[in-house]
């Protein structure tokens, strides 16, 4: 080799490598995982079989999506305890609580009782720390009904009952989410946090818009409690004008999911009822300032406490779907209070999520419009080159739709500081006979993100439901980058 020629290509090298260094590489992980195979072979899977050098223990959740074994129904991976925590399992906060920090709300009671006073922050950071492997909580907006005095701090829905999700303009539910951080933040030596909330407003949630959003009923849709109502006048809102729109929406939505065609077809009834009742599009958004409102105030409130903390947010899958969602998800707006945004693009499951919510959409805005036709205009408005309904949910869809959501990201955070980290499928549960996760699928998808100008990859939902191959396609990918 020319000496000329050696000397670039190791500084070609180096660069890359260089370059390598500073991206992240990161995987959602939750307790039962450290529990069930121990702490030290875990992390030796992460960076050996992934270049994992960061952490994102799921400290907080009631859900199954990020905690738990694998979820019942689908099958067991090839590492771990080969049996599903079905009976077991329960969720809260899977860290020390210090009372402290909770003074100022109702929500008091919410620590895991699954794996009795284990932490799983004191089990995982003194080995992280001694590999280098950096450690961000993360937490989610999911809780059950039957925690202790929860009901204080739920929404309320349009016919008045309440819901099982939290309001964000409740003082108890803020306070708690700012008790939150702070826990986080002063009583473990952490390098970021992060949370999401995989929900939308009233307006968004009645027309079903959303992958499986066909199935909920029009009148449950939130918030309607007293602190939503009080906010809304504030804004000269009329909260009894918002409730006899979203009635008359309600019963749009029936109608359509009955096929029972308006007889002016369903745009131009929607485009009416929103014409006469402006209040349905007031109240979407002050359900979406809410949520930026409450992301800015965590924000604030760990930058108070422990400036060197990294906070947030996991931005929901809808994202890729829903163009009025991706509409809320306004990057420029987003990046002031964002340290970090893991945008949702997983590739695989998406192909039925998509398809889920194009047939939900195809009975309520667009109601008039063959589901293959409904498709192709959402390939056209999102900017997608993917294929046809009926293949969708059995092929999933390409890196070339990370690429594309990568690269929007990327450009709709320029001159921002905000780190973007695509979050990437691995054996995100599908239907039995839709398309499966595989090892060169994940390394396309996370070749696919750097390429747009990533500045890490977020791979997920939980290490628990990973197959080790596919976990794999991720570490070729760092290989070929490196
Ligand atoms: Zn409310």
């Amino acid at each position: 080799m020319l000496r000329r020629t050696f000397v670039q290509s190791s500084l070609a090298g180096a660069l890359a490598a260089a370059a390598r260094e500073n991206k992240m590489i990161g995987i959602q992980v939750g307790a039962v995982s450290f529990v069930d195979e121990g702490v030290e072979k875990v992390l030796d899977i992460f960076q050996q079989r992934a270049s994992v050098n960061t952490l994102f223990v799921a400290t907080f959740t009631y859900g199954r999506g990020i905690a738990g074994r694998q979820v019942p129904g689908q099958p067991l991976p090839d590492h771990g305890k080969q049996e599903y925590d079905t009976a077991t399992f329960r969720g809260g906060n899977f860290t020390k609580i210090n009372p402290a920090y909770f003074r100022n709300t109702a929500l008091k009671d919410f620590r895991a009782p699954d794996f009795g006073d284990y932490d799983v922050l004191e089990a995982v950071l003194p080995s992280a720390r001694k590999r280098g492997m950096k450690t961000i909580c993360w937490f989610e907006d999911v809780f059950r009904e039957d925690v202790p005095n929860i009901a204080r701090l739920q929404e309320k829905q349009l016919n008045d009952r309440n819901a099982t999700t939290l309001c964000f303009n409740n003082p108890d539910y803020r306070a708690w989410l700012l008790g939150m951080v702070e826990n986080y933040a002063r009583s473990y030596d952490i390098d970021g946090i992060m949370w999401g909330s995989e929900r939308q407003g009233a307006f968004s949630n009645a027309l079903g818009a959303s992958h499986g959003g066909g199935r909920g009923d029009a009148t449950r849709v939130t918030c309607f409690c007293s602190f939503c109502e009080r906010k809304a006048r504030e804004r000269g809102i009329n909260p009894e004008r918002a409730r006899a729109g979203f009635q008359a929406l309600a019963n749009f939505v029936r109608d359509g999911r009955a096929r029972k065609r308006p007889v002016d077809g369903y745009h131009v009834t929607l485009w009416r009822l929103m014409l006469r009742y402006p209040e349905l599009l007031a109240w979407e958004m002050l359900w979406t300032d809410s949520l930026r409102e409450t992301y800015a105030a965590m924000h604030k409130r760990v930058k108070e406490v422990k400036p060197s903390v990294g906070i947030g947010w996991h931005i929901w899958h809808n994202n890729s779907f829903n163009p009025i969602y991706r509409a809320e998800q306004d990057l420029t707006e987003l990046a002031k209070y964002s340290d970090f945004l893991k945008m949702v693009m997983y590739h695989n499951c998406a192909g039925e999520r998509l398809a889920g919510y194009i047939r939900s959409a195809a009975q309520t805005i667009y109601g008039d419009v063959p589901e293959q036709e409904l498709l192709d205009f959402h390939y056209r408005v999102l900017d997608y080159k993917e294929k046809s309904l009926a293949e969708i949910p059995r092929t999933g869809l390409s890196a070339d739709y990370v690429y594309r959501e990568a690269k929007r990201a990327r450009m709709a955070l320029t001159g921002a500081k905000t780190q973007l980290w695509p979050g990437i499928d691995i054996d995100i549960p599908t239907a039995a006979d839709h398309s499966k996760c595989t090892p060169d699928g994940t390394r396309q998808a996370v070749l696919a993100a750097f390429r747009a100008g990533a500045d890490g990859v977020l791979l997920s939902r939980k290490y628990s439901e990973m197959k080790l191959a596919n976990l794999g396609g991720a570490g070729a990918a760092m290989k070929e980058l490196g």
